[in-house]
């Protein structure tokens, strides 16, 4: 069985195809960030033409590339949400679309669990039930993961995603888009000791996040210097990124703690970062916790998670009709 994967949720259009005995076979993603650098975030109405323009030529470039036709597939897999509305239009149209022509299921796919499944692909893969940290540029999350795909959601960023604190506290430093692998590399140069950043709602018991108020400390501090050179930049990257992580660390020590669950898995474009990684290793030390992690490829948005993930709901005898619908905004849990 072969499942062609489709997704449109942002700013990357990824096509892939899971084989139920090879596993993924193809994962190709084109990424937007040289579409969208130029304003310092994904503007949603260039993400939806992009994936227009690039999604079915990915699909063709793959079938023709695996000698595959519409014979060789036994479902289409496309993100439903949540996402840019527009952009999820255009992957959810065209599975229903290759659906209809071929006579095979469309399945739509939560992102998130796409995301949290991508760590099934390894081949160490984790043992139920764990605790999901799902660290992107739109969410960040904490969620108690089941067996059979259930899902309860622990905690959640109250304003903005890691991901976008990131890629904000970048652009206040004049630094580009996407911010994160640009902070994680200058971060390296600096100081992180210099700036006491705030540690968000570490105070407080509760699994949530919130990422404004250090956005904000980050602002006034560049605001209050008068000349900001490399090396203060370095420092505010340093320090800034400490500050995020270490509160990401924190809630994911109180969510294994409060359910007494062993294992951690950390997906999302934020699980790239390497001092994320590093920082959360000491959990895994002191509470001998296993962590677990998503192939580098898959950690952001990719459609081999939503290929792998359409077909753990196609096995489980999930169906839909051929209606094109997408939810912005959809709770995992549900
Ligand atoms: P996604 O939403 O999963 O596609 O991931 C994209 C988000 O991950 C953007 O906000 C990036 O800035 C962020 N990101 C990617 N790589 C890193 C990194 N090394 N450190 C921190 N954030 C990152
Ligand atoms: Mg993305």
């Amino acid at each position: 069985m072969k499942i062609l994967g489709i997704e449109t949720s942002c700013d990357e259009t990824g096509v892939a195809i899971f084989c139920e005995k090879e596993g993924i076979i193809e994962n190709k993603v084109f990424s937007q960030v040289d579409l969208h650098r130029k304003y310092g975030g994904v503007i949603p109405e260039i993400a939806s033409r992009d994936h227009i323009r690039k999604t079915l030529p990915l699909i063709k470039s793959i079938f023709e590339e695996r000698q595959l036709g519409k014979q060789d597939i036994s479902g289409i897999a496309y993100t439903a949400g949540p996402g840019l509305v527009g952009a999820l239009l255009v992957g959810a149209s065209v599975a229903k679309s290759l659906a209809l022509a071929w006579g095979v299921p469309a399945i739509g796919v939560h992102h998130m669990e796409g995301h949290l499944l991508a760590t099934l692909l390894t081949e160490d893969p984790p043992n139920y039930p764990f605790i999901a940290l799902l660290v992107s540029g739109g969410h960040s999350q904490l969620i108690a993961c089941y067996e059979k795909q259930e899902y309860q959601l622990l905690g959640e960023s109250q304003d903005d995603a890691a991901g976008e604190a990131f890629d904000k506290v970048a652009k206040m430093l004049g630094l580009n888009y996407p911010g994160g692998p640009v902070i994680e590399k200058l971060a390296k140069k600096g100081d992180s000791k210099r700036f006491a950043f705030p540690r968000p709602m570490t105070k407080k018991p509760g699994l949530n996040f919130s990422f404004s108020g250090l956005k904000t400390a980050v602002a006034n501090e560049i605001n209050s210097q008068v000349k900001i050179t490399m090396e203060d930049k370095a420092d505010i990257a340093a320090s800034f990124q400490a500050a995020a992580i270490e509160t990401i660390r924190i809630k994911c020590e109180r969510a294994l703690e409060s359910t007494g669950i062993k294992v951690l898995v950390v997906a999302g474009g934020v699980s790239a970062n390497m001092a994320l990684r590093e920082n959360l290793e000491k959990i895994a030390q002191h509470k001998k916790v296993k962590i677990h992690y998503p192939p580098l490829d898959l950690c952001t948005d990719n459609g081999a998670m939503i290929a792998f993930a359409g077909y753990k709901r196609l096995c489980s005898g999930y169906q839909e009709d051929l209606t094109i619908q997408v939810k912005a905004r959809w709770p995992l849990a549900t």
